[in-house]
């Protein structure tokens, strides 16, 4: 156990007691904790980025291992951005096994990319051997900590955290950012999520952290102040989901324009108009032609709003 002074320690401190390293990555890519020593059972690491990006998080963990394997790759959830370096990590390490949460277990075993959702966000990914469970109410060795696996349903179903109670640090994945809320994605497709989402943000509460490593910016201390900000905005998109959906649009078009760096307008109109979870945007009745607008719309939104430029009808992300 660690004899840190943790009241006073700063993020850095409790990240050495932990024995962890914490890799913020930019767009596409969901954050890296790395765990490079965890004694008998190897090197750890927690999320592996965006597909087309494995080899930057190959180069981020091979720089930080040295000699040493990876030797366990785990998952918060099966989204695009947090296991699309999965099979990249496995071919490099092949001895290295991979753990999902265990709500994804009839979804790997034999894999279903419907199921997982791939499909119906349109992301790509390549497929991946799962080889064991994260069962919420167990823990896991990380470094020279358990950490508690917690479920979080709302942003994912099947989503868990991992909570270290000595230091009372959270790997939160997509279930609590400092800033943001991240899309509550069962809500798109007609699910129930917002609720499940407030049942998370109450849980994290509970676990009290002091520091949370999102699976998305920088690791932050003011826990408080994130729980209030989230919850302010799902009071919102509760009252009004229309917004949520809005929001969800916006958000999964922009990752899909930076992921395919520039596309012609028309393609990206249609590709908005094709994916399941934006084809219900405008009402689950909509017709073809409504769904049409909704997305010729979405992205004159966006151009408006400057996010987005078009030059000579091909359009990309401004800046
Ligand atoms: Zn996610």
């Amino acid at each position: 156990m660690s004899a840190v002074p943790i009241a006073s320690s700063t993020p850095a401190d409790t990240l050495r007691a932990l024995g962890a390293q914490l890799f913020v990555r930019g767009w596409l890519s969901a954050n890296n904790v790395l765990f490079p020593d965890s004694g008998e059972q190897g090197a750890a690491v927690v999320d592996s980025g965006y597909v087309s990006h494995g080899a930057q998080t190959l180069a981020l963990l091979e720089h930080a291992l040295g000699e040493r394997p990876l030797a366990r790759i785990l998952n918060t959830h099966l989204h695009s951005d947090h296991c699309g370096g999965n099979a990249a990590l496995l071919r490099r390490w092949p001895r290295a096994r991979l753990s999902v949460p265990l709500g994804y277990a009839p979804h790997v075993r034999p894999w279903n990319a419907q199921a997982l959702g791939f499909h119906a966000m349109d992301q790509r990914y390549e497929p991946f051997e799962v080889h064991g469970f994260l069962a919420p109410g167990n823990t896991v060795r990380l470094g020279p900590h358990d950490w508690e696996i917690h479920a979080t349903p709302g942003h994912d179903p099947d989503a868990v955290v991992l909570f270290e109670p000595v230091t009372r640090t959270l790997i939160s994945g997509d279930a609590l950012w400092e800033q943001r809320l991240a899309i509550i994605f069962p809500e798109l497709v007609g699910e129930s999520g917002f609720e499940e989402a407030q049942r998370a943000l109450d849980l994290i509460e509970r676990l009290a952290p002091r520091l949370v490593l999102p699976g998305h910016g920088e690791a932050f201390t003011d826990v408080a102040a994130a729980l209030s900000a989230s919850r302010r905005r799902l009071d919102a998109f509760m009252a009004a989901p229309d917004r949520h959906h809005q929001y969800a649009t916006r958000a999964l078009v922009t990752y899909h324009l930076m992921a395919q760096r520039a596309l012609p307008r028309e393609a990206l109109q249609h590709w908005i108009t094709q994916t399941p979870v934006l084809r219900r945007a405008p009402g689950e009745h909509a017709s073809a032609e409504d769904v049409k607008r909704f997305a010729e719309e979405t992205v004159q939104r966006l151009i408006a709003d400057g996010v987005v430029v078009e030059e000579g009808g091909v359009v990309r992300m401004a800046g």
